[in-house]
């Protein structure tokens, strides 16, 4: 079989979902492989790399969506490139199901198999496949950068001939995959670094990494804002005007807030209010990484870098893995090769879409003419 990767259509999206790397991995597993030519450019990818990696670079898209039986992409098909897909083809992307009811019965009605990469099981086997975790890294990470990029300031605090500079102090809310990666990178620029989760659990994970967990006071009792599974839920009235009220007292101290607070199948929860930002000093920022499902901050505006009346930069870009395309493209592509290894037990460049498998069964969201979507919970954890 063959698997082809287009270039992206999405504007702006510099990602590619097969590097020269995974396509030398891929061809180990039994298939030829075909590229766009230019998909990989904007990646540091080019049509000379993946040709010396035995790539065959096609210039007409319809081609390759005509010549292959896999399609690996980065973002959701677009119109135009879900008409092109088969009941023999096989799409592996992100496709966010819920949010793309529309899109999914497209699919369908084309009789492909659609393998989400956003879908799969939050399970220990299925980690190397964990697109949204690898995504959520580098955003993380990215955070902090654009955040060092617009702040006037060191990180690290400094004593110098020409005086003595205290460190920067990041607070970082919402401590997931994102959260985490923020924290590590925060820390090891120096700065001073606090985190707040409703998940109390993150607390050994925050502190270990060098931050301090934002505690809130409660009777004797533990902070837990709701969770459910290991997932956030939204929190009871009082967990939030007491976590809204710590907020409040931390704002006029911080230089950085990096939000990244979300809860499965909701809008981004409101936590950094615009008395906050008011209260913050000129020159601070605010890098909001749920601003793509509504954002933290009251004024996130998407994809924008907005200056709040009292001189508080507000970043709200949606593409920070995009921002990193070289990384992003080489784990995103990681992820999809053993997602592929996966679907071909053998070796032989043969799909076998084995329902059985949790993994599988929790990627797929349509299959043989049918929505799978969505699946059943997992039999293993
Ligand atoms: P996410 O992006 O959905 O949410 C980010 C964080 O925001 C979470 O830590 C959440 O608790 C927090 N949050 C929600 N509401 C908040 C509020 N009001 N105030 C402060 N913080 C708030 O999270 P994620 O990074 O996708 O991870 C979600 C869960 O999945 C975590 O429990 C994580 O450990 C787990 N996970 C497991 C695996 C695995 O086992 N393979 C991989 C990745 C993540």
């Amino acid at each position: 079989m063959k698997i082809g990767t287009p270039k992206e259509l999405y504007p702006g999206e510099a990602r590619v979902a097969m590097t020269p790397d995974s396509a030398v991995q891929l061809q180990k597993l039994g298939y030829a492989c075909l590229i766009e030519s230019g998909a990989g450019s904007a990646a540091g990818f080019s049509d000379e790399d993946y040709r010396a990696a035995g790539v065959t670079v096609v210039e007409d898209p319809a081609i390759l969506f005509a010549s292959a039986d896999v399609i690996a992409k980065v973002r959701p098909p677009v119109a135009g490139e879900v008409d092109r897909l088969s009941p023999e083809k096989t799409l592996v992307s992100f496709f966010y199901p819920a949010q793309n009811p529309d899109l999914l019965e497209q699919a369908k009605n084309r009789g492909a198999t659609v393998v989400a990469m956003d879908m799969v099981p939050r399970i220990s086997r299925a980690q190397k496949m964990d697109a949204l975790s690898s995504m959520a890294n580098i955003a993380g990470y990215r955070a902090v950068i654009e955040a060092g990029n617009n702040f006037g300031r060191f990180f690290t605090g400094q004593v110098t001939a020409a005086g003595k500079v205290p460190p920067a102090k990041v607070l970082v809310i919402g401590a997931g995959v994102a959260g985490l990666a923020a924290i590590g990178v925060a820390t090891s620029l120096g700065a001073q670094t606090y985190a707040f989760d409703v998940r109390p659990e993150v607390a050994e994970q925050i502190e270990s990494m060098g931050a301090e967990f934002v505690y809130l006071d409660f009777d004797g009792g533990v902070q837990d804002g709701a969770t459910t599974g290991g997932y956030a839920a939204p929190s009871s009235p009082e967990f939030r005007e007491k976590q809204l009220a710590k907020f409040r007292e931390l704002a006029p101290q911080m230089d950085i807030v990096i939000t990244t607070a979300l809860i499965p199948g909701r809008d981004a929860p409101k936590l950094w209010l615009a008395d906050m930002v008011a209260a913050m000093k000129p020159g601070s920022v605010v890098v909001d990484l749920a601003a793509e499902r509504g954002g933290n901050c009251d004024l996130t505006v998407p994809d924008q870098r907005i200056v709040s009346e009292n001189g508080v930069i507000v970043i709200g870009y949606t593409d920070f893995p995009s921002r990193m395309a070289a990384q992003s493209s080489t784990l995103y592509a990681t992820n999809i090769r053993h997602m592929m290894t996966d679907l071909t037990p053998a070796k032989d460049g043969t799909i076998v879409h084995n329902m059985e498998d949790d993994v599988i069964r929790g990627a797929t969201v349509t299959h043989q003419g049918a929505i799978t979507y969505p699946p059943p919970p997992p039999k293993i954890q």
